[in-house]
């Protein structure tokens, strides 16, 4: 039987920094914060073409232990990084950053490896104008690396937290969305410029702005956002994730490359962003069919046939989610969300070409098992993938996809449950 990955409890992900915090950098922190992973119901590679999608937060998170410095220096120990020394498991490396030295990626002074990720939040939000002290920290994480699941933005947003608490921001109030918002900015910043990764804005806002039962409608033309209620278990659902651990192959080019299309057809339609386009076509002011005769080459009309039919999907699931919630997802209701995913990932990986091998078995073992839906999530070329399934079947589905990809030679994947859970906040 398929193990299912599991989350912490608050005291156990506390006990965990805390012990790490007390043997590798020394007496007691000032606190414990954490913030969740998460993962993308709907609306992929759509953030950066000002449009639209349905994150939520995962019950997974990355926990920081955290204490104020009087000085600019910040240390850093994960549990994830720098291999304990010593056979009977040693100490592990504490990394050390000069806080007024960051500078962006690629430049001399470069933060180098995962450091960048805290380091950078502390740099963005001095140059947004809040001064935040230097730092002894220690990081425990049950999100998995690299598995499209967002283990960057629950690292940055848990540090993002904890540096509001110790240096009284007071922009991480539970109910302070406005500052969650410009936390979500400096996180952002701090992974495009000081990690040198080029991604969106949808991870640090779900890790900041969701709510426990609830996925977040992200509106990413002006940052705004609505919850959707979504309570998988009043339907007897459950959102099967799996971690296929493969490997993000030639993602960091694939990315930017699909970007620049973009940023070029919407250049060719005369239009700031592929949102304009999907806006008029919701309108009626225009068709798909008439939108693409006006691009040039097959590859723009394929990328932008995702982008503005992957918004309008957000749109309907929202439509699904809203007009049948919590137990009334059932029949067509549910089939018309399954089929939503389908779409999403047909289109993903046809029109925009960025699924693989090991997704598409993902997806289509799990529909074969009985899955209402599956559809590959995050930026793709590997990753994860999320089923929508009975709850009760959850685990036979983990199973079939498990033997599947075992019959194909590939890795063995992991498999967690993503309950939607609440986004960063102080922890015990
Ligand atoms: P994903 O966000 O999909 O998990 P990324 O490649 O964006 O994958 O981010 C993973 C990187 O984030 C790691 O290689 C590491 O540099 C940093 N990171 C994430 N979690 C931790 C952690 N618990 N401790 C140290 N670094 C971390
Ligand atoms: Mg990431």
């Amino acid at each position: 039987m398929s193990a299912l990955l599991p989350a912490w409890t608050d005291a156990e992900g506390a006990a965990r920094v805390r012990a790490l915090f007390a043997d590798a950098l020394g007496g007691e922190p000032d606190g414990v914060w954490a913030a969740p992973g998460r993962v993308n119901l709907i609306g992929e590679h759509t953030d950066y073409n000002d449009g639209l999608c349905l994150p939520l937060a995962l019950p997974h998170r990355t926990f920081v232990a955290l204490r104020a410095r009087p000085d600019r220096t910040a240390r850093l120990v994960s549990a994830q990084e720098g291999a304990a020394s010593g056979a009977a498991g040693g100490r592990r490396a504490v990394r050390e950053v000069d806080l007024d030295g960051v500078a962006p990626a690629g430049s001399a002074g470069a933060v180098d490896g995962w450091p960048a990720y805290p380091a950078g939040v502390a740099w963005a939000l001095a140059g947004d104008g809040h001064p935040v002290p230097g730092f002894d920290v220690a990081v425990d994480s049950c999100v998995p690396y690299g598995a499209g699941l967002s283990s960057s933005a629950a690292i940055e947003c848990a540090v993002a937290v904890a540096l509001d608490g110790v240096g009284g921001l007071g922009l991480a109030g539970p109910d302070d969305d406005a500052g969650r918002a410009r936390l979500a900015a400096a996180c952002v910043r701090a992974e495009n410029e000081v990690a040198g990764a080029p991604t969106g804005g949808m991870d640090q806002a779900a890790s900041l702005r969701c709510r426990s039962g609830h996925a977040l409608l992200l509106d990413t033309s002006d940052g705004s956002v609505t919850q959707i209620p979504f309570d998988l278990a009043a339907a007897g659902l459950a959102l099967l994730v799996v971690d296929t651990r493969a490997e993000h192959r030639l993602v960091d080019g694939q990315y930017a490359r699909r970007r620049e299309v973009c940023e070029s057809a919407a250049a060719a339609l005369g239009v700031a962003s592929l949102r304009v386009v999907a806006d008029a076509l919701a309108a009626g002011t225009t068709t798909l069919t008439e939108v693409l005769d006006r691009l040039a080459d097959d590859e723009q009309r394929r990328r932008v046939r995702h982008v503005v039919t992957e918004i309008e999907r957000v749109r309907a699931l929202v439509d699904v989610l809203s007009a049948a919630p919590g137990a009334a997802l059932t029949g067509t209701a549910l089939a018309e969300a399954g089929a939503l995913l389908d779409g999403s990932h047909a289109s993903l990986a046809e029109d925009y070409e960025v699924s693989c091998d090991e997704l598409d078995l993902a997806v289509t073992a799990a529909r074969a098992a009985g899955a209402h839906g599956a559809r590959m999530t995050g930026g793709g070329f590997g990753g994860s993938a999320i089923a929508l399934v009975d709850a009760a079947s959850a685990a036979e589905v983990a199973d079939a996809v498990e033997r599947a990809f075992a019959a194909a030679g590939f890795a063995r994947p992991e498999f967690l449950v993503a309950e939607p859970a609440g986004a960063a906040a102080p922890v015990g």
